[in-house]
């Protein structure tokens, strides 16, 4: 194989009971699975979730919910940012709970629904009048089986805004509970704020998505997170050269790389098409036989050059790691991000489908 992900399903498991823990029985645990579940595969990390008994799931859109479906997955599944007309059919035949952001679409629905409140995101969501909000519920036969708000700055406690989006999100909750509406679930939260403890905004439902994969982000300001998890996949790519070149050779697109004494490169079986972040040209790293070994040269499409001269036994056809843990060192996505001057979620989310992914406990 060029280049494979090892997804740990055990390790899935334990960040959906470490988060579980965390927030206790009395809040569900709605695992988010969007985006191919970060990268990881949402069929494979869907079903244990479900065998662990998750009772919700969250995705996207219609098509990511449809193929959870096809797929057996019985958990109910939040479909978080789709309402589009094109789409209710078949969140309506495949039994998928919407996500309604508007008065105007909430006029619409016909099936049991939860209730999106922009409370200051500025992103999806209602900005109506707690009142208007209110009465174009009541106007609804349909039931409003959710209420829901996502935060912008939740790992920055520095920042006034999450509690700022708290007050307007409770105001519309008791507008609401003054109109007689009592929505099963309340919900606001995702990994950063189950992390960092934010009880307040737990409601009973929680929607962790990076925790999941074993990531938390680092906060500002904020208490040490309470929330042991551990990456779930390792990323792993085959050597498919070895050359040794002279002092003053360059390496690669650009030629961004000259040698600065006889080195020995390995040219990796990945690139960006990959996933690989092309900003990782000359400044990136990966593992090696448990040694780091930098990335030098550009990142191409398919290829990636590394130094190993310190890495003498590497030959033809060795693995060596891009993301993982081997030999007491470790490169995870937030790092590789850092380097890369991106996010975890888009470095795990980057990851392309070309990418085999395989399972392991
Ligand atoms: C993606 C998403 C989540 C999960 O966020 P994480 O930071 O990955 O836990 C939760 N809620 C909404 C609305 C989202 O779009």
């Amino acid at each position: 194989m060029r280049s494979w992900l090892e997804v740990s399903l055990g390790r899935i498991r334990g960040n959906f009971a470490a988060v579980r823990g965390i927030v206790g029985p009395g809040v569900e645990v709605m695992p988010v699975v969007k985006a191919d579940a970060y990268g990881h595969g949402a069929l494979e990390v869907a079903r244990v979730l479900e065998e662990d008994g998750a009772k919700w799931l969250a995705v996207s859109n219609a098509e990511e919910g449809v193929a959870l479906r096809r797929a057996g997955m019985h958990a109910r599944v939040l479909v978080m940012a789709d309402f589009l007309p094109e789409s209710r059919p078949a969140l309506e035949e495949f039994g998928l709970t919407p996500v309604v952001h508007s008065l105007e679409d909430l006029q619409q629905v016909e099936v049991p629904y939860h209730l999106k409140i922009d409370s200051g995101m500025g992103r999806l969501g209602t900005r109506a009048a707690a009142e208007d909000i209110a009465k174009a519920v009541s106007a609804n036969p349909a039931t409003l089986e959710g209420v829901m708000t996502h935060f912008a700055s939740s790992a920055n406690f520095d920042s006034r805004q999450t509690e700022e989006q708290i007050e307007h999100f409770e105001h519309v909750l008791a507008a609401l509970k003054a109109s007689g509406h009592a929505p099963r679930y309340v919900h606001a939260s995702s990994t950063n704020s189950i992390a960092y403890q934010r009880k307040g905004a737990w409601g009973n439902l929680v929607r962790p998505g990076h925790a999941i994969y074993g990531y938390v982000s680092a906060a500002k300001g904020a208490p040490k997170a309470q929330l042991e998890v551990q990456p779930a996949l390792s990323w792993k790519a085959t050597v498919l050269a070895t050359n040794t070149v002279a002092a003053g050779a360059r390496i690669g697109y650009g030629g961004i790389h000259t040698a600065e004494r006889p080195m020995r490169i390995a040219v990796l079986a990945a690139g960006y098409a990959d996933g690989i972040p092309h900003r990782l040209g000359n400044r990136g790293q990966v593992i090696v036989n448990g040694n780091f070994a930098p990335i030098v040269g550009a990142v191409s499409m398919d290829l990636t050059t590394i130094d190993v001269t310190d890495c003498p036994e590497v030959k033809v056809g060795d693995a060596v790691m891009l993301l993982g843990e081997e030999g007491g060192i470790s490169i995870n996505a937030q790092q590789m991000a850092r380097m890369a001057g991106t996010i975890s979620y888009s470095v795990l989310c980057g990851i392309n489908p070309r990418v085999k992914r395989v399972y392991v406990d």
